[in-house]
C-alpha cells in the first residue's frame, strides 16, 4: 500500500510528546513490511537541514498556496528517518514555521497548520503520487480528511485515497475562530450548530477530522472506550459515539533500538533478563547522580513526566509525608506547568536525602531512571497510551499506575492476578488509593524472589511496533474498503 503519514512532530526532528515517537517509528516499520510510506512534517527552524542531510526537492520550490486573503508559498525538502530508508518530506514556509518552537499561541496558529495540510496535498499532486491511505494525526492534520472530501474532491489522483485519523490525546482539539473556515478555503454553509465544523462556537479542526475521516483510531483500546464517555471525551464523546463502529484502539509500540536495557547506549551498565547485575549497578549510578545515599536496600521510586494536570501529580502532596516515612527514595524528572515544577522542588527540599527532583528535560537522566529505579510511578488522571510504563516494564522497573487508558492495557495488577502480574494499579483517583498501591509494591519488594518474577514478566512483555503496525495495516485495508463501498 502507498501510505502518506502526516504529522506535526516526528522524532528525531521535532518532539513535544508521544506523537513524535509514533511518527518516528511506525512509518519505518510499515516500510519494513513492504509498504511505500512517505512522512510529511513542517520544516521548523529548530530542525537544522545540515544535521539530517536534508536536500531541496527539485521543481518543488515556491509553490503558491492561497490562504484566505493571503498568498503564501512553500518549498519541499526531503530526508530520511535516520537509520532507515523511509522518506520524510519537510514543508518549508519560513513565514509560519520559523517561530523558535513547534506550537505557538500566535494569532495565526490556525494558518500555520492550514498551510501545512494544503502543502501536503499540493506536493502529492506535483509528485503525481496517489496514496491509498492518508494517515493523519491529531488536530494539526485534522482538516486533511475534509480537504480530501471537499476541496480536492475534483482531483482523480485522490479518488481512491482513504483517510485514517489517529487521536493521540483528545484534550488537544485545535479550536479556532470560525474565520479559520475561510482561511482553510472551506464553506461557511458547513458551519452550523452541532454540525461537523462547529464546536461550542469555534471551528474545531479535530472534530472536523473526526466527522470526515474514513477510520478513526486512538492509541489504546481502553482509551478508545473511555473517550466515548463524558468523563474522558472532552466534549467530543458524542461525536465518537456516533462513529463508534469506525473507532479502533491500537496500542503504540516502543522503539526497542533506543529503549532496550541490553543495548541502551545512554546507561552506564547494560543488562538483560538473564543477568540483572547491571541493573543494580545502574541503581548505584542513579543514586549518586541524584546525590542520594547509596543504600541498596531501600527501593527507588522513579517519575518521568510532562508536568501537566493529566499526569495526576496533584495526588502526591496529601500523602507525601506518609509515602516518604517508608524506607523508599523518590526520584523525579519532569518539566511543564510551573505550579507542578514548584511543587516538586518544594517536596524535594523538605526531604533531602530521600527525595530528589530534576526540573527540566533530560533524555540521559530519563534512561538512567528507567534503568536504575526499582519502581516507576504513573498516577495519570487519564493516559491515552503512555510510553514510560512500557519502557519501565522492559527495564525490569515495576510500574505503579492508575488503571486508565493505555496504562490499564499494559500493566497487570499483581494483587488481582499474582500469576501474571507485572505491576500495581489503582482505580480510584484519590491520594489514598495511590498510597495503598505503593504500599502493596513495598510489601512485595520485601520478598525479592517474587519481586524478581514480576520484574522478569515485564522484561519479557512484547511492546514491539511490528505488532501494532500490522493492526494499522488491517485498518488501512478496512478504510480503503469503506471508501470503495461508499463510492460504488
Ligand atoms: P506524553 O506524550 O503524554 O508526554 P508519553 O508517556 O506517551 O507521555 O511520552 C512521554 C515521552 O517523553 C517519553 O519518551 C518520556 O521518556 C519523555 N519525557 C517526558 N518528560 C521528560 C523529561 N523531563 N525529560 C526527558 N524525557 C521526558
Amino acid at each position: 500500500m502507498k501510505i502518506c503519514f502526516a504529522a506535526s512532530e516526528c522524532v528525531p526532528f521535532a518532539k513535544t510528546g508521544g506523537l513524535a515517537d509514533v511518527a518516528g517509528a511506525l512509518p519505518a516499520v510499515l516500510k519494513n513490511l513492504d509498504h511505500d510510506v512517505r512522512v510529511f512534517l513542517p520544516l521548523y527552524d529548530t530542525i537544522k537541514a545540515g544535521d539530517f542531510d536534508l536536500t531541496p526537492v527539485e521543481n518543488l520550490a515556491d509553490i503558491p498556496v492561497r490562504l484566505g486573503d493571503h498568498d503564501r508559498a512553500f518549498s519541499l525538502w526531503q530526508g530520511e528517518l535516520p537509520g532507515t530508508d523511509t522518506p520524510v518530506y519537510f514543508v518549508d514556509c519560513p513565514h509560519y514555521f520559523h517561530r523558535g518552537r513547534i506550537y505557538t499561541q500566535d494569532s495565526d496558529e490556525d494558518e500555520r497548520f492550514i498551510l501545512f495540510q494544503n502543502a501536503i496535498l499540493i506536493a502529492l499532486q506535483h509528485m503525481r503520487w496517489s496514496p491509498d491511505i492518508l494517515h493523519c494525526n491529531d488536530w494539526q492534520t485534522g482538516l486533511l480528511p475534509v480537504f480530501l472530501k471537499k476541496t480536492y474532491r475534483w482531483d482523480k489522483l485522490f479518488a481512491e485515497t482513504a483517510s485514517v485519523l489517529t487521536i493521540h490525546n483528545i484534550g488537544y482539539q485545535g479550536r479556532f475562530s470560525p474565520a479559520a473556515i475561510y482561511k482553510a478555503g472551506l464553506d461557511y454553509q458547513d458551519y452550523y450548530p452541532l454540525g461537523p465544523f462547529e464546536f461550542h462556537g469555534s471551528f474545531c479542526f479535530l472534530k472536523a477530522g473526526m466527522c470526515y475521516a474514513d477510520i478513526l483510531t486512538t492509541v489504546s483500546e481502553t482509551y478508545a472506550r473511555e473517550i466515548q464517555t463524558a468523563e474522558f471525551g472532552a466534549g467530543l464523546d458524542g461525536v465518537l459515539r456516533d462513529r463508534a463502529g469506525d473507532l479502533f484502539g491500537v496500542l503504540n509500540g516502543i522503539d526497542t533500538n533506543l529503549w532496550n536495557p541490553a543495548k541502551d547506549t545512554l546507561i552506564p551498565f547494560n543488562y538483560d533478563s538473564d543477568d540483572l547485575s547491571g541493573k543494580a549497578e545502574n541503581k548505584k549510578a542513579l543514586l549518586s547522580a541524584c546525590h542520594l545515599p547509596a543504600e541498596k536496600e531501600a527501593p527507588v521510586l522513579g517519575i518521568i513526566a510532562r508536568l501537566a494536570d493529566q499526569k495526576g501529580f496533584d495526588l502526591l502532596p496529601p500523602i507525601i509525608d506518609e509515602l516518604l516515612q517508608q524506607d523508599i527514595r523518590l526520584v523525579t524528572l519532569g518539566s511543564g506547568d510551573s505550579g507542578y515544577e514548584d511543587m516538586f522542588r518544594a517536596m524535594s527540599a523538605r526531604y533531602p536525602g530521600k527525595n530528589f527532583a530534576y526540573i527540566g528535560f533530560n533524555n540521559e537522566l530519563a534512561h538512567l531512571i528507567t534503568a536504575g529505579a526499582d519502581m516507576f510511578l504513573m498516577p495519570s488522571r487519564y493516559e491515552p497510551c503512555g510510553l514510560n510504563q512500557m519502557y519501565s516494564l522492559n527495564y525490569g522497573t515495576v510500574p505503579i499506575v492508575r488503571h486508565t487508558g493505555g496504562l490499564a492495557d499494559t500493566v497487570i495488577d499483581y494483587d488481582t492476578d499474582p500469576e501474571n502480574g507485572t505491576g500495581f494499579s489503582f482505580h480510584e483517583y484519590n491520594p489514598q488509593a495511590l498510597l495503598d498501591a505503593v504500599r502493596r509494591a513495598m510489601a512485595l519488594y520485601q520478598h525479592q524472589d517474587r519481586w524478581r518474577e514480576v520484574m522478569l514478566r515485564g522484561m519479557h512483555a512484547d511492546f514491539s511496533w511490528e505488532k501494532s503496525a500490522r493492526k494499522y495495516v488491517s485498518l488501512y485495508r478496512r478504510a480503503k474498503q469503506l471508501l470503495l463501498d461508499r463510492t460504488d
